[in-house]
């Protein structure tokens, strides 16, 4: 098999996506799968639907044309808010766009008047992750605009946390939106099909909280791709955290010190070299991928595995006494920002193992074959 290449069990990403969709089943909560981190990819984005997933929700209309181009027919959200210059495609391809300005709503309007279509609106609001969304006071005026504006439907509000402050959701703030969900409703009208509280960090509150309010969707990628949460970290109980595998290829093996000789000068222009550490007595290994493939900080070294750095196109590791020779083939388990750039890297081969069978019926994976690896 091609180095380096991503390994995914799509039969891990349809355990991880049942498993949550019956999770939040309970307090009544809808899944929508956030295919972003995979670019879009089809039989990924098949897996989660698989597991009970209602929708799809992709950040770029590149990865939404992808989709569609694979004969996705399930709803697609655009979760970021449409670039002007795109509103016609966005109309085409996507049923509901999530929105904050005013001007990109008028144009998506217009995009649908003239495709004879209703394009739907979601207003993103701001609850203090500070990326996107309108401010709060300013939200009854959006929706009643929204409202009255014919080619685009107002199809409910949404909120999102720990993006670009890392700050998580909490209870106050998940009530801040159910009361804006009630004002809305109550000044214009129409009932708010969805409420959706936030992505992958709104999990713990809606696994915890007795009362979730209005909130009936959330926005999941990180949780079922990676079954882990993105503000600790943690691993999900129940959930594989290795449904993605980066390998790659041993292409030096040497036990030359690697005490580097350089004045504290040089070292701060070192870009890319880990702190020198101490590593006497260990061996060397260089691994063809690099920065350029995926994000290298973002691997899992086995134990005793010390990153001593990575270029472009190398992996520089150091193990004890490594069984491994040139052409040993290397396995990483990944976080998110290494996951997103291996499966948008032109050299990274993906192979897909366990897709589901010919007759696939929802929850057909026997539950009895899962063992969660920690
Ligand atoms: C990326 C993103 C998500 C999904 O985030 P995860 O942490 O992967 O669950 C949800 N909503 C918006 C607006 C996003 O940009």
């Amino acid at each position: 098999m091609s180095c380096p290449r991503l390994e995914v069990d799509l039969r891990k990403v349809r355990h991880n996506t049942r498993i949550i969709v019956e999770r939040l089943a309970v307090p009544g909560i809808r899944v929508t799968a956030v295919t972003k981190a995979v670019c879009g990819h089809p039989a990924i984005a098949r897996a989660m639907l698989d597991g009970g997933a209602v929708g799809l929700a992709e950040a770029r209309l590149s990865n939404v044309k992808r989709l569609r181009q694979a004969g996705m027919a399930c709803p697609i959200t655009l979760i970021r808010t449409p670039m002007l210059s795109q509103v016609d495609d966005v109309v085409q391809y996507c049923e509901a766009s999530y929105n904050t300005e005013r001007a990109v709503i008028a144009a998506l309007a217009v995009a649908a008047r003239q495709q004879n279509t209703v394009h739907g609106i979601i207003l993103m609001v701001e609850l203090g992750d500070q990326r996107e969304g309108i401010r709060p006071h300013d939200l009854g005026d959006m929706a009643q605009h929204v409202v009255d504006m014919p080619g685009v439907a107002l199809k409910g509000i949404g909120a999102n946390f720990a993006c670009l402050s890392g700050l998580a959701p909490t209870a106050a703030k998940m009530q801040a939106l159910t009361v804006l969900a009630n004002d809305i409703d109550r000044q214009c009208g129409p009932f708010l099909e969805t409420v959706s509280g936030g992505n992958s960090a709104n999990l713990p509150w809606a696994l915890e909280q007795p009362a979730i309010g209005r909130i009936n969707d959330l926005r999941l990628g990180e949780a079922i791709l990676l079954g882990v949460d993105p503000v600790t970290g943690d691993q999900i109980d129940g959930l594989f955290s290795d449904a993605f595998t980066l390998v790659a290829e041993v292409i030096e093996v040497d036990v030359k010190s690697m005490q580097p000789v350089v004045s504290p000068a040089d070292r701060s222009s070192m870009a890319g070299f880990q702190n020198a550490p101490d590593i006497s007595g260990t061996t060397r290994l260089i691994l063809a991928v690099g920065q350029q493939d995926s994000d290298m900080t973002g691997l899992s070294m086995l134990v005793g595995t010390t990153l001593i750095g990575a270029t472009s196109d190398h992996l520089v590791i150091s193990m004890p006494d490594p069984a491994l020779c040139v052409g040993s083939e290397m396995r990483f388990k990944m976080g998110y920002a290494a996951l997103m750039r291996a499966t948008a890297a032109p050299d990274i081969q993906i192979h897909l193992s366990n897709d589901r069978p010919a007759q696939y019926a929802p929850g057909a994976d026997e539950p009895g074959t899962y063992l969660a690896s920690v």
